[in-house]
């Protein structure tokens, strides 16, 4: 089973006067199929803590090893790959591409190992099944709404089958009924795929989906 660990992590920004410490020692494990919600004020260090969960920034300090193996070690050609393959994003605002129809941009992941396959091709199929996408699929993001998009962009975090799932504000711009059946989609594929789920939110219906809760206060994870 995969296993997230995550040790004493800190890090700083520089700033024109003291440096600006925005993790402190943040410790956490997870296990494949476990969940947890990231909540705290904005400002708190949230999309920090998951960009370096997600291999983007570094931390100064501490350890981050995914089933033992600490990414960092990497050279930059190697983490692309590492984190293609490891892990899926979803953002607040999707950041689907506006040229591409919905099921290419579920496959652009597979885009970076080559051309997307037959393998591929059927993952995006059956994932925008499961996002209730099926009849969508050819359609520009534009002619999406909010809720769709934000489906769209959970199969393509999916579907390179990622250990790691990380989410940051998924639910953000939407309102509260399609934010709970975006929430509802996000949990069921996570299980159904037994990754490993991290969502920054500032909902708590969200945050109450999730199998734990850990707050950020001055740096520190503590339990929310
Ligand atoms: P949250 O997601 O909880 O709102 P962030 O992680 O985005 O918080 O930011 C935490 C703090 O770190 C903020 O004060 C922000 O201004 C600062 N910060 C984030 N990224 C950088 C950066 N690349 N350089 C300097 N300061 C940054
Ligand atoms: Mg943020």
């Amino acid at each position: 089973m995969t296993i997230l660990s995550v040790e004493n992590v800190s890090k700083s920004f520089p700033t024109a006067g003291e440096p600006l410490d925005v993790l402190r020692d943040v410790s956490l494990e997870l296990a494949g199929g476990q969940s947890m919600a990231i909540v705290g004020p904005s400002g708190s260090g949230k999309s920090t803590l998951l960009q370096i969960l997600g291999t983007l920034d570094r931390p100064d300090d501490g350890s981050v090893k995914l089933d033992g193996e600490d990414p960092f070690v990497l050279d930059d050609t190697q983490l692309a790959h590492w984190r293609n393959q490891r892990v899926g994003f979803i953002f607040q605002d999707h950041h689907l591409l506006p040229q591409l129809s919905v099921i290419e941009n579920v496959l652009v992941p597979s885009l970076a190992v080559g051309r997307a396959s037959a393998d591929h091709i059927a993952r995006a199929t059956e994932l925008l099944q499961a996002v209730g996408l099926s009849q969508r699929t050819g359609h520009l993001p534009s002619e999406l709404s909010g809720g769709e998009r934000e489906r769209v962009a959970i199969a393509r975090a999916l579907l390179m089958r990622p250990a790691l799932v990380l989410a940051d504000e998924p639910t953000g711009n939407l309102d509260r009924r399609t934010a709970e059946s975006v929430t509802a989609v996000l949990q069921t594929l996570q299980k159904e795929n037994d990754a490993i789920l991290i969502c920054v939110t500032h909902s708590g219906a969200l945050a109450a989906a999730m199998d734990q809760r850990q707050e950020l206060v001055d740096g520190r994870l503590v339990a929310g």
